[in-house]
């Protein structure tokens, strides 16, 4: 029930008429709509960080008289909110990259499992202070064609957010499966998880369910919108089940044709 947007032009047509042209607009406008919301949006995130790391900076001309204890928590959150805005500016150039993308999947072999181990290799120093229990069941024979930094992007934000999300000492499952000849990716955590209202919109540009606290954990609110693009690339789409309280599910599928497992016996795929 979308309302139709119309554009109007009346011309002279002949000695006596009138021709009317109607022009459907609607997409045009919902996309002009989005440009300016998603101009918005930056603009909010890295202003935020930029008034913070200001209004500390006019501190220091007078850091002799400032006890050290403060100047510390100063320059230490002045790297935060420097960090936060790479952070940024990195995922908005990831997003860019996927959308003007023209790598086809097909072209190269992902070492998947390979790339399991150094994900988890950083969970488990992001995991420090958390001290989740992660457990990571991954096929090592199971992998994919695809585009590497890419899925690489998609299986961490998930991986990470459930770090994030999940209250200390939770616990989280990542498992990578031959499922029906498909290779399934699933990461699943017993945290905050998230109410019905909120996962429609969930994987928006810029959609947190709590903007105060995702920005403590440093998180832009792209995450999910770079996990959703990466997997439309590569003929996916992006699962998720969750109740508050209980924990969530984020999982996915890659078609048979770009999974690669020794017991499918599969030959050279000519796509
Ligand atoms: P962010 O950078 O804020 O983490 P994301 O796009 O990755 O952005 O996630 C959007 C929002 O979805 C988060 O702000 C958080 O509220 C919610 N979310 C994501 N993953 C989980 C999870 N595993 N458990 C609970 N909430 C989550």
């Amino acid at each position: 029930n979308i309302r139709k947007i119309f554009e109007y032009r009346i011309m002279p047509y002949g000695e006596n008429h009138l021709l009317l042209i109607a022009r459907d607009v609607t997409r045009l406008t919902q996309l002009e709509q989005m440009r300016k919301d998603f101009v918005a949006n930056v603009s909010h995130e890295l202003r935020t960080p930029l008034t913070v790391l200001s209004g500390y900076l006019e501190t220091l001309p007078d850091a002799e008289n400032v006890p050290p204890a403060f100047l510390n928590k100063v320059f230490s959150e002045m790297r935060t909110q420097s960090e936060r805005m790479q952070n940024l500016v990195e995922e908005l150039l990831i997003l860019s990259r996927i959308e003007a993308s023209s790598e086809r999947v097909f072209d190269k072999q992902v070492d998947v499992p390979q790339m399991m181990l150094a994900i988890e290799a950083e969970a488990n120093t992001l995991n420090k202070t958390k001290q989740h229990h992660i457990r990571f069941n991954i096929d090592s024979e199971l992998t994919v064609y695809g585009i590497d930094t890419e899925l690489r992007s998609a299986f961490s934000n998930l991986i990470f957010n459930a770090i994030h999300y999940t209250p200390a000492k939770g616990e989280i499952i990542v498992e990578w499966q031959l499922q029906d000849d498909q290779a399934h990716f699933s990461v699943t955590d017993n945290g905050d998880g998230i109410d019905e209202k909120h996962l429609k919109r969930i994987t928006e540009r810029f959609y947190r369910v709590d903007k105060a606290r995702s920005r403590k954990t440093g998180g832009s609110g792209l995450g999910l919108s770079i996990v959703k693009h990466v997997l439309s690339h590569h003929n996916s789409k992006l699962e998720i089940s969750s109740d508050v309280g209980q924990g969530s599910a984020f999982s996915f599928s890659f078609s048979s044709e770009l999974t690669i497992h020794k017991s499918l016996l599969k030959m050279e795929k000519k796509v």
